[in-house]
């Protein structure tokens, strides 16, 4: 049996639709609520931040929302991405599992989140919108919109965290190289900015700060708009290219998983490679075992709280119903910076409270352990984001050698780390530390949560 086996599709397989989870669940989720008014928000009052298509896709209950052709268009330039049988890892762990992962890393950015900035960049485009503004936190959106804006002809502004500015000066030059303006958050050029920076001067600042930075600008101006690049329905929605390519290639494998594991920060790769199998079960396909791995640092699905919460730290932004850690908590630093993010998609946070998925958390060490053991068996050297899937997969191919049974395993694999080799020459020099959050500023945080009764 060949080592290297790899399920390609061809290009014309590359999906037509989006599949939307909303038109499957058993129960909706709950309504997304005006931060001052506390009633659900209407199309109306997002249109300052979003073009109306993406809005409309954000409360669509239809099964499949097509894909427009310059957005396959574009697609094409590195979809379909492969998915591989980790046949080399697999004999090395000595599992009878069957590990396959799909591999994001293709694109030009090297992770799965220009699946959703093309589309934004194309919706906003058609809608006339001169400027996207947006934060980043390790950059990867950044990057990603900075190259859908540079396609479609779009000027792009990147409020990215300060600590990652400083860290990741490769990334800022990505987005530069791009055409994006990158600038650092807290800046001085938003009220929300400057109101941080008065505070403290050196403050490192947070994806909470810097959406509502990002917001602050784009809801000024109307010819501006704001693109996020997780959390919200419509980013899922564009994910599941991931899971819907996944199925066809599983196919071809004559397999399917029987656990599928995807690294959350705010949830939109582990959506798009399970929801199109999650959907398939409510439909009455297959069980599968869902597994979202987060960071033990950051743990809004196994530590936070399933509330109402803002999803900025200036509160601009609606109330939506999430696994949140509040959005005042800042995570200790740790180098995925991805998954630094307080709250958790409302759809994946619902899914959690169905029991269609499970949780757990790893600390980072553990983590680059299972990048570095992944890299020398498969030659490809993952995102430290994507090293929190790549854990939780060895762990349930142990799992399966220790039962002595066979699974199927499928993760996302979803950035490759080129950007990020120092963090991996800290973890080889062991100045990586695993860091724990303040109890007490967690509960701090969490007791700030909005009082919101809930619409019946
Ligand atoms: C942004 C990012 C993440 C976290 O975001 P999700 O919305 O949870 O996918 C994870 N991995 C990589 C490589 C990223 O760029």
């Amino acid at each position: 049996m060949n080592d290297t086996v790899k399920y390609l599709l061809d290009e014309s397989r590359i999906p037509k639709h989006w599949y939307n989870l909303q038109a499957d669940l058993p129960r909706p989720a709950p309504a997304v609520l005006h931060p001052g008014t506390h009633q659900p928000v209407g199309p109306g009052d997002l249109a300052p931040l979003f073009p109306m298509a993406l809005i409309l896709q954000e409360v669509s209950t239809e099964r499949e929302i097509e894909i427009p052709e310059p957005v396959r268009d574009v697609y094409r330039q590195w979809r379909t991405t492969p998915l591989y049988r980790a046949r080399r890892l697999e004999r090395e762990l000595q599992t009878p599992a069957r590990i396959y992962y799909k591999y994001e890393g293709v694109s030009p950015a090297g992770s799965h989140k220009p699946n959703t900035a093309v589309p934004q960049a194309f919706y906003n485009k058609e809608a006339g919108v001169a400027k996207l503004v947006t934060e980043t936190g390790a950059g990867q959106w950044g990057s990603s919109l900075a190259f859908a804006g540079s396609l479609f002809g779009i000027e792009v502004q990147v409020f990215m965290v300060r600590v990652s500015y400083d860290q990741k000066p490769y990334r800022r030059a990505l987005m530069e190289t791009y055409g994006a303006r990158c600038v650092a958050s807290p800046s001085n050029e938003t009220q929300s900015g400057r109101a941080i920076l008065a505070q403290r001067a050196d403050h490192p600042g947070s994806l909470g700060i810097a959406i509502s930075e990002a917001v602050e600008i784009a809801a000024q101006r109307d010819d501006t708009n704001y693109a996020l690049g997780s959390v919200l329905n419509h980013v899922l929605l564009h994910q599941t290219v991931i899971g819907i390519e996944a199925m066809a290639q599983m196919e071809m494998a004559d397999d399917y998983p029987d656990v599928i594991v995807g690294c959350t920060g705010g949830g939109s790769n582990f959506a798009g490679i399970a929801f199109p199998f999650i959907g398939a079960q409510l439909r009455g396909g297959r069980k599968v075992d869902v597994l979202a791995i987060e960071p033990a640092a950051c743990p809004s699905l196994t530590r936070g709280k399933y509330a109402y919460d803002f999803g900025d730290t200036a509160h601009l932004t609606p109330l939506t119903k999430m696994h949140t850690l509040g959005s005042t908590f800042t995570p200790p630093g740790f180098h995925a910076g991805g998954l630094r993010y307080h709250g958790m998609a409302p759809l994946v946070s619902h899914l959690q409270e169905l029991g269609l998925i499970r949780a757990r958390a790893y600390h980072q060490t553990k983590c680059f352990d299972a990048g570095v053991q992944f890299a020398r068996a498969e030659g490809i050297v993952p995102a430290p984001e994507a090293n929190h899937a790549v854990r939780g997969a060895i762990d349930e191919a142990i799992r399966c050698r220790e039962e002595g049974v066979s699974r199927s395993i499928l993760f996302n694999l979803c950035g490759h780390g080129h950007f990020d080799m120092q963090a991996y020459i800290d973890y080889f020099g062991g100045k990586l530390q695993d860091l724990e959050y303040d109890e007490s500023e967690l509960a701090m945080a969490l007791a700030g949560l909005p009082s919101v009764a809930e619409p019946a």
